[in-house]
C-alpha cells in the first residue's frame, strides 16, 4: 500500500509496536508532543545525528529496506559507541514521497529498532514530512557516559599507541562486491548490509585509559587525520599492521587494488579508532579484537603511513588518492 493510501497517522500507528527496551530510562514513549526519559544521576547526556539520503547513502537496489534501517541506526549508535558512552533513546525522521509503498518503510523502520533492541536502545519518536524527491531518513540517539569521562578526539598525547576494533575495509569490500553482482564474500556484503556498531569496546577502551577515539564512517586515513588535528599532534601508522579481513584480500588481488585501500578510504565500517598510553598497549594487545597500528609522535601535526616493506613513508591525507572519491 502506498503512503498516500495509508495515511501519516495509521503508519506512524504501525510502526508504534516494540519500540521500548528499556522501560527504566522512559517515562513517555511515542504518541505525545515530546518523549520523556530520565537521565541517570553522575552521567554526562551525549546527543547525535546521522542523516542518509536515498542514492547517496543507500540504494534499494543493493540493499534491503531492513538493512537501511540497520545501518542509520548503526551510524548514530556508533557516535556514542566512539565517547565510550551507552545509547540509550533514539528518534526517527522520515522525509518521504507519498508515493512510496509503506512496506519498505515499514521494513527500514523495522532495521532499525531491530539495531536499537541490540543495544537496548528506546525508539522515542520521530517526525514524518513529506516530500516530493527521493527518501531522506535521520536518526538522533542520546546516550550516557560517567561526567566527564567521555573520549574526545583531543586527547592523543606523544607516546600514545594508536589502535583499531576488528578488521577494516570490510564494508567498502562488500560494497565493490555487490556493484560488481559478484556470488560469495558474504562477510564483506554482512559488513556492509549489516554493520554493528562496537558499543562494548568503546566503553572497555575508555575505562582502560583511550586518550583519543573516533569512530570509522569514512575510513581510517580520515579518521586519523581528525584525531591528529584535534589533538594536535602526528600519527604514523604502518601500513602492514592494519588488519584486513582475508576477503578483503582475496577481492582486492582480483581487482588489482591495494587491500589497504579499502579500510584507508572506504567508509562505514563503525569500527573504532583510538589512542592510549604507553603504559596501557601491554594489556589491550592481548585483546583478541583489538590492534595497535601505529603511534602518536612529537612532531608537526598529520598522519604518515609507514611501509616497512619497501622502506617508505607518506603523507595520509584525509582524502588522498582513492577508489571511493573522485
Ligand atoms: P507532533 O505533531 O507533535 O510533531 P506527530 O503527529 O508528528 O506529532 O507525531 C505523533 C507521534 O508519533 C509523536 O510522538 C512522534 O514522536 C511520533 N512519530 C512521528 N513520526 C515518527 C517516526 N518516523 N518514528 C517514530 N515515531 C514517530
Ligand atoms: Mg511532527
Amino acid at each position: 500500500m502506498k503512503l498516500k493510501e495509508m495515511g501519516e497517522f495509521a503508519f506512524i500507528e504501525s510502526i508504534t509496536k516494540e519500540t521500548i527496551v528499556d522501560r527504566e530510562t522512559l517515562k513517555v514513549g511515542i504518541g505525545d508532543d515530546c518523549a520523556v526519559y530520565v537521565a541517570s544521576a553522575g552521567q554526562d547526556q551525549l546527543i547525535t545525528t546521522d542523516s542518509m539520503v536515498e542514492g547517496i547513502h543507500f540504494s534499494f537496489e543493493l540493499m534491503r529496506p531492513f538493512d537501511i534501517g540497520f545501518r542509520l541506526a548503526a551510524a548514530s549508535i556508533s557516535d556514542i559507541a566512539a565517547m565510550g558512552g551507552i545509547p540509550r533513546q533514539a528518534i526517527l525522521s522520515i522525509a518521504v514521497n507519498k508515493e512510496y509503498d509503506t512496506k519498505d518503510l515499514q521494513g527500514i523502520v523495522d532495521g532499525v529498532k531491530a539495531q536499537c533492541k541490540a543495544f537496548n536502545v528506546n525508539l522515542v519518536g520521530g517526525d514524518m514530512v513529506g516530500n516530493t524527491g527521493v527518501l531522506v531518513i535521520t536518526m538522533t540517539v542520546v546516550g550516557e557516559v560517567e561526567a566527564g569521562k567521555a573520549v574526545l578526539r583531543s586527547g592523543a598525547k606523544s607516546g600514545d599507541w594508536v589502535g583499531v576494533t576488528n578488521v577494516l575495509g570490510s564494508s567498502a569490500t562488500g560494497l565493490d562486491v555487490l556493484t560488481a553482482e559478484q556470488k560469495e564474500y558474504y562477510a564483506s556484503k554482512d559488513a556492509y548490509q549489516r554493520p554493528v556498531p562496537q558499543v562494548a569496546l568503546g566503553q572497555h577502551l575508555r575505562l582502560h585509559g583511550a586518550t583519543a577515539m573516533n569512530d570509522i564512517s569514512d575510513g581510517l586515513a580520515s579518521e586519523l587525520n581528525e584525531i591528529a588535528k584535534a589533538s594536535h599532534v602526528h600519527i604514523s601508522v604502518d601500513k602492514q599492521a592494519i588488519p584486513l579481513h582475508k576477503e578483503t584480500l582475496a577481492w582486492s588481488e582480483l581487482r588489482a587494488i591495494d587491500p589497504v585501500e579499502f579500510a584507508l578510504y572506504g567508509g562505514e565500517d563503525f569500527q573504532l579508532v583510538f589512542t592510549v598510553p604507553d603504559m596501557m598497549k601491554e594489556m589491550l594487545e592481548k585483546h583478541p579484537l583489538l590492534t595497535f597500528i601505529g603511534r602518536v609522535e612529537d612532531k608537526p601535526e598529520g598522519v604518515t603511513l609507514v611501509n616497512e616493506e619497501l622502506g617508505e613513508e607518506i603523507a595520509l591525507d584525509a582524502k588522498g588518492y582513492s577508489h571511493f572519491t573522485e
